[in-house]
């Protein structure tokens, strides 16, 4: 593919670079203003959190089961959270996504299958339908996932095509006679996949002018020629949940059934995960809270050289590692859902850094609080191992994290060079911050690092220009850096513990006065790994 070509698809695929830049991409400008943030939502008290609570959800019995009981999902459909995020109109709860997410929270915390059972129905399975379903599609389908009478899956992944979505090779056929489409290809990997009535399923579509797009399909499970080849895929973690693997055989999917535009796939999917990865922050932040209690009174009540564990310094810096990234994930969380609630379409390099910051935080969290518990940590009698587990798979699924992590560093410098090729365009740069008061000296610690990194920003695009896609060292620092920028920024919108936010800001200052892989390093990594390979 040409560079023009490239342009193009990315064009259609995220749309064309802003003006109006979303609150990150802002920071890849230096900006950073207050008037883009929302107002702290208002989430307490929920009665939808009692009611999860009695719905006598076992995380142990699901994860040795592997499976979700029946009676489980039944409440959850009967209490209305299969479809708290559905408009009433159409069955479901008109909930915000704040809501949406703190409820989430509580559901991670309680147990990570039902909340990625949930997480796979209704943050991406149903949404395709909710964001690009015709009026006739929501009619149809909305009502009964609403009540979780009828489940949803996703499905993209194939054998050939994990990361690389646009490689996949289920292809879909125009049969004019029939009006409709024949599907052939295979899928793997669909979170609840045997249990769903209906699939969100992408396929490539021939265009006009003969190329090739993927457009995304709604296939009722019934349909003739769609077999599971795999109900139910044994796994490390996430036991509970159905993963399946698909094969269509000369599927018949009538026209109405095409979900969004011919050839619009691409959006589809990324604007549709978009929420599925803010509901991963929000699962990581109720297991990290959750986290953060287990390992305080193990640190206050176990005993050793006649001292509570607390007492010692490398625990202290366990426990207040894990107190920071614990608030910064929830605030994350919190200001990516607020974003989201303000109606803003262009939230993709938000969603993409909760979901990076949120599972690789919580992964650290859980190595350290196994730590405070030493060898109780290893027996199945606490809860530890599965949560180690189950949380494996938040830097893997709807992304892997280096993927993301090239995607926020990318889409960010391309906002700023095609802005470069027209400077009348750039608007004034740092406005003073007043919502975060009691925190003067991080504000301004923050804004210094922002303007670094936005002249670390030019410095990339001065010297690698538009071959800087394949400089993934140098896109990965840039990555890490404003992932650090957008979490401190949501800690101070959250406000709370100012020696937390001290801590936090500390932390991810760190990333700009020590990368953890430094540049001087690049050439010795790649020459040890083409050694290894023997590929360049
Ligand atoms: C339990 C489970 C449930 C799932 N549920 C669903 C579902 O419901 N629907 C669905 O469609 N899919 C689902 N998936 C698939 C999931 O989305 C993919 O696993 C994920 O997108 C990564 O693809 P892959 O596993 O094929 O990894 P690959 O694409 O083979 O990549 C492997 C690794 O290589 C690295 N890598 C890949 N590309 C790059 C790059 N460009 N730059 C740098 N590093 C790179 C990353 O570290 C990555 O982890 C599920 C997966 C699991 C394990």
């Amino acid at each position: 593919m040409g560079m023009e070509e490239a342009r193009k698809l990315a064009e259609e695929v995220l749309g064309k670079p802003s003006g109006k830049a979303s609150l990150v991409k802002s920071l890849f400008f230096g900006r950073f203003s207050n008037d883009r943030l929302p107002p702290l939502p208002n989430l307490d008290p929920l009665p939808l959190l009692e009611k999860l609570h009695s719905i006598g959800i076992d995380p142990v019995q699901i994860d040795r089961d592997q499976n979700i009981p029946d009676h489980v999902i039944k409440s959850l459909g009967n209490l209305g959270l299969l479809g708290l995020t559905i408009p009433e109109s159409y069955g479901g709860g008109g909930a915000s996504q704040s809501t949406y997410c703190r409820l989430m929270e509580e559901l991670g915390a309680l147990c990570a299958s039902t909340a990625i059972f949930v997480n796979a129905h209704q943050s991406i399975g149903l949404k395709a339908i909710l964001l690009f379903g015709t009026e006739e599609q929501k009619k149809k389908w909305l009502p009964s996932l609403a009540s979780g009478e009828k489940i949803a899956a996703f499905s993209l992944t194939e054998p050939m095509a994990g990361s690389d979505a646009g490689g996949i090779q289920t292809k879909a056929v125009w049969d004019s006679g029939k009006k409709g489409y024949i599907l052939n290809g295979t899928k793997q990997w669909t979170t609840n996949g045997s249990i769903a009535s209906v699939l969100t399923v992408m396929a490539k579509t021939k265009m006009e002018d003969g190329k090739e797009k993927v457009s995304a399909f709604l296939v009722p499970s019934d349909s003739p020629g769609l077999t599971f080849t795999a109900k139910a895929l044994e796994k490390v973690g996430i036991r509970g949940t159905r993963t399946s693997n698909l094969s269509f055989e000369n599927v018949f999917v009538p026209q109405e059934n095409l979900l969004g535009k011919l050839g619009s796939g691409l959006k589809v999917c990324l604007t549709t995960l978009d929420f599925g990865r803010t509901t991963f922050g929000a699962t990581c932040t109720g297991l990290s809270k959750k986290l953060l209690e287990m390992a305080k009174k193990q640190a206050i009540e176990r005993i050793q050289f006649g001292k509570p564990l607390a007492h010692f310094e490398m625990v202290q810096y366990k426990l207040a590692k894990i107190a920071a990234y614990a608030a910064a994930t929830e605030a994350t969380t919190q200001l990516t859902a607020a974003l989201v609630d303000q109606g803003l379409e262009d939230v993709m390099l938000e969603a993409a850094i909760l979901k990076v910051f949120a599972s690789e935080s919580l992964w650290d969290m859980i190595y350290e609080t196994m730590q405070i518990f030493g060898g109780r940590s290893f027996f199945t009698d606490l809860p530890l191992e599965r949560m180690m587990r189950d949380a494996r798979l938040n830097m893997i699924g709807e992304g892997a994290n280096e993927v993301l992590r090239v995607f926020i560093g990318a889409v960010g410098l391309r906002e700023v060079g095609e802005a470069l090729k027209n400077p009348r365009k750039w608007g004034t740069f740092l406005s003073q911050c007043q919502l975060m008061k009691g925190n003067e000296k991080v504000v301004m610690g923050l804004q210094k690092r922002i303007r670094l990194f936005s002249w670390q920003v030019l410095y990339t695009l001065a010297r690698y220009r538009e071959g800087v896609v394949e400089e993934q060292f140098v896109i990965n620092r840039l990555a890490s850096k404003v992932i650090s920028l957008y979490t401190l920024m949501a800690l101070l919108w959250k406000g709370g513990d100012k020696n937390i936010i001290d801590l936090y800001a500390s932390l991810a200052f760190e990333q700009f006065d020590h990368p953890f892989i430094p540049s001087h390093l690049d050439p010795l990594i790649k020459k040890v790994a083409n050694d290894m390979t023997g590929i360049d």
